[in-house]
């Protein structure tokens, strides 16, 4: 028995690999030249990876730890030893040992109790369902700011926040969804934390790793089960099974036709709202559904050069592009890895600039921030607002009133028969947005329509 998987992101490969495991047949159709999705490694130096998309992980992410190890994959520590800096303005602007900014510690403390306060509140099972959810999804991120962040350091650092948790602008995301993401991510202090929290460590090597073992595996087990630069672009349920249609990248007419069982579309809401699926189902996006706004960059030195001036490279800015850094540097040695991050609204005008704007704009910034560093010896951009099979990152954003009408039906099976599944990380309510949401989303899809058709 055939399943058809859309997409081979982690979600889609670990529904495939748990299918292969469970004896179906499985056909992974991806749009790209190249598995992974969000998760994506560029070579810095010869045999030296760093992750252009996704790279921290905690040990909560258990999924992700067990699958790591399955694959004989292991972690490197997020390197935050030596003090960070910080371009927040006036006595912002300062270097100091730890990472909270230097900025009023009560009115900052006032708004993490505020938020904590509101992510208790979610019904983590069912987030349309929390008291008073009608009204927090109603209200943007930027409302509820408005009216509860009185004092000036407080509104200066919630959208940076925002930016880092998220990938957010406040204006783009309701309330609702905000205390959702951090609900479901384990709360505040572990998803913002490195040591002990979700930033703790790294895949060795890059995280893109896993979907190129996962996806080589299955290869090897059914030869041919992955392609790519296939993508879909319709489905139909015929009631007996599902007929999936797809196009080649260079063409727009739907040439492959393939017959299954059942079908699991592991591909960003947004995205299979663009495929044409009969009958159709409940909507996966609304036009106040977002792209989550990201640009990472990669400064290359010789070596993790900030460390020779007691720095971790660690830094926050008021102003981009470069809103916050981090030292990504090999743990094998080779390079050191200034990762800059620019997200929310900065991202969607840095993604205006011509590419040698960008370079200039983040190498300036760069000098700024450090100025005992010499200029970078490479430079690296991925802008993923703008790639068609991602459209933003790090995930889709629940904008006003989203909750209430997408929730109920992100995880149900559509069709007359129940033959289309869904994952992907905006499917899952444990970890969404992250590499352990994927994970499991993709166990459960898979766990779905096993169960269906043995
Ligand atoms: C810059 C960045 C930083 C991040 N940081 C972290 C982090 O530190 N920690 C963490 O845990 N997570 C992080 N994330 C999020 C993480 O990458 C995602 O949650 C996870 O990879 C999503 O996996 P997925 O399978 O749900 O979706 P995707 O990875 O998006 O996979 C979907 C796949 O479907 C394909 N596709 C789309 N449309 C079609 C179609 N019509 N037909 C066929 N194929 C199609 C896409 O090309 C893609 O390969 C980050 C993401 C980014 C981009």
């Amino acid at each position: 028995m055939t399943v058809v998987v859309v997409g081979a992101g982690l979600s889609g490969l670990v529904a495939a690999t748990r299918l292969a495991d469970a004896g179906f047949d499985v056909m992974v159709m991806e749009a790209r030249n190249r598995v992974g999705g969000r998760t994506h490694g560029i070579e810095v130096a010869p045999e030296r990876w760093v992750d252009a998309g996704a790279a921290y992980l905690g040990e909560r992410h258990t999924g992700l730890v067990d699958l790591l190890a399955e694959l004989g994959l292991k972690t490197t520590p997020t390197d935050m030893d030596g003090a960070s800096r910080f371009l927040l303005g006036g006595d912002g602007d300062q270097t100091r040992d730890g990472r909270f900014p230097p900025l009023n510690a009560v009115a900052l403390g006032e708004m993490f109790d505020l938020l904590d306060e509101l992510t208790r509140q979610v019904d983590p099972a069912a987030p349309w369902l929390t008291p008073d959810a009608e009204r927090l999804d109603r209200l943007t991120a930027a409302e509820w700011a408005a009216e509860h962040l009185t004092h000036p350091d407080a509104r200066l650092f919630f959208p940076l926040f925002l930016g880092e948790m998220m990938a957010a602008a406040p204006a783009d995301v309701s309330m609702l969804h905000v205390a959702f993401y951090l609900r479901s991510g384990g709360g505040i202090s572990y998803l913002n934390a490195f040591a002990g929290g979700a930033q703790e460590s790294r895949v060795a090597g890059g995280a893109h790793q896993i979907c190129e073992q996962l996806a080589a595996d299955l290869v090897a087990r059914q030869p041919g089960s992955v392609r790519l630069g296939e993508p879909v672009v319709a489905i139909e349920d015929t009631g007996a099974g599902v007929l999936v249609r797809t196009s080649y990248e260079t063409s727009s007419i739907a040439t492959g036709s393939y017959d299954a069982a059942a079908v699991i579309i592991a591909v960003p809401p947004p995205l299979a709202d663009r495929i044409e699926i009969t009958p159709r189902p409940a909507p996966r996006a609304t036009a106040a559904t977002g792209r989550g706004s990201a640009v990472k960059l990669h400064l290359v030195y010789p070596e993790p050069l900030w460390r020779d001036a007691g720095l971790s490279g660690w830094s926050v800015n008021a102003g981009g592009p470069l809103l916050s850094t981090v030292d990504d540097s090999p743990a094998e040695g080779g390079a050191g890895v200034l990762t800059g991050f620019v997200t929310g609204r900065e991202a969607r005008a840095y993604g205006a600039l011509s590419y040698d704007e960008q370079r200039a704009a983040a190498v300036d910034q760069a000098s700024r921030v450090f100025p005992e560093l010499p200029a970078p010896l490479d430079f690296h951009l991925t802008d993923w607002v703008n790639q068609d099979y991602s459209r933003g990152c790090y995930a889709a954003l629940f904008g006003p009133g989203d909750w209430l009408a997408l929730g109920p039906t992100l995880a149900t099976p559509a069709g007359p028969s129940g033959r289309i599944h869904w994952a992907g990380t905006e499917t899952s309510l444990e970890f969404f947005g992250l590499m352990e949401g994927a994970i499991r989303s993709g166990q459960r899809a898979a766990d779905e329509v096993t169960e269906q058709h043995h």
